[in-house]
């Protein structure tokens, strides 16, 4: 039985100060209440600190957006695994769209840091998926495939029950246009069926699949309700401490 995920990327907004006041309210938002699934944030590295306080008392996990697949050295402007372990973070988002976009990042790169982060203890969540030139030309899945197997390649089955995939369509993230939930069901089936093809049929119903581009309240329940979709990754709709909630809501209503 996978639970589902609700993760918040707060990408590069919400600096220490802004960062405690908003994870301070979803704190409290949730109080005393029970979540059944799993809730993540991921803010800036360095609000990483004063969002791990805020949410001390709390079922509330946080993560990073980014780690290098180093331990330690010369590597100005990087950090590892180790470095988010001591602030207990436990998950950290690799191979966002815009990590490959503005940063280059290939899909060789991003396979090495999945492969330092699981061997670390800090789960991954991959991001994966196409353009819109890329879906205009019907090639979607091949994109997807490519990034998803370069990283299955060089990963064991063992870690399946930590390893999370994200699929975000380029296309769908910060525009407020969504996959529709068929679109969002047909790719989600079929991540799976690659990582049954990779890895076995056992580890593919152990590995979590989110949705990601413009997950909101008003339209988290069709997506979250689809047999294959264990989660979103979100971003935009995470910066408000209701609107997260509410999506943490109709997650818990969805059950699963
Ligand atoms: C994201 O950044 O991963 C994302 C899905 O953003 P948004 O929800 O704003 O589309």
């Amino acid at each position: 039985m996978r639970k589902l995920l609700v993760a918040g990327n707060w990408k590069m907004n919400a600096g220490p100060t802004e960062a405690k006041v908003l994870a301070d309210e979803m704190a409290e938002i949730w109080k005393g209440k029970q979540f059944s699934h799993e809730a993540l944030i991921c803010p800036p590295y360095v609000s990483l600190p004063f969002v791990v306080k805020s949410f001390r008392d709390s079922f509330f996990k946080t993560g990073a957006q980014n780690v290098y697949t180093e331990d330690n050295g010369a590597y100005t402007g990087e950090i590892s695994t180790s470095m988010l372990k001591e602030l207990t973070c436990d998950y950290v988002i690799l191979g966002h769209s815009e990590r490959r976009e503005y940063f280059q990042e290939t899909d060789e790169f991003i396979a090495q840091k999945v492969s330092k982060s699981l061997s670390d203890s800090i789960r991954p969540i991959l991001c994966v998926g196409e353009k819109l030139d890329e879906r205009k030309a019907d090639k979607q899945k091949e994109v997807v495939e490519k990034q998803l197997n370069t990283v299955l390649n060089q990963v064991d089955e063992k870690h399946a029950d930590d390893f999370v995939v994200a699929y975000e369509p380029v296309w769908a993230i910060g525009t407020g246009e969504t996959a529709s939930p068929e679109q969002a069901q047909e790719m989600h089936a079929f991540i799976r069926s690659l990582i049954a093809d990779s890895w076995s049929s056992d580890a593919a119903e152990k590995v979590r699949i989110l949705y990601g581009g413009s997950m909101k309240p008003a339209n988290a329940e069709e997506l979250l309700s689809q047999k294959d979709v264990d989660g979103g990754l979100i971003g935009g709709a995470s910066l408000k401490a209701d609107s997260f909630s509410e999506i943490m809501s109709i997650a818990e209503q969805i059950g699963k």
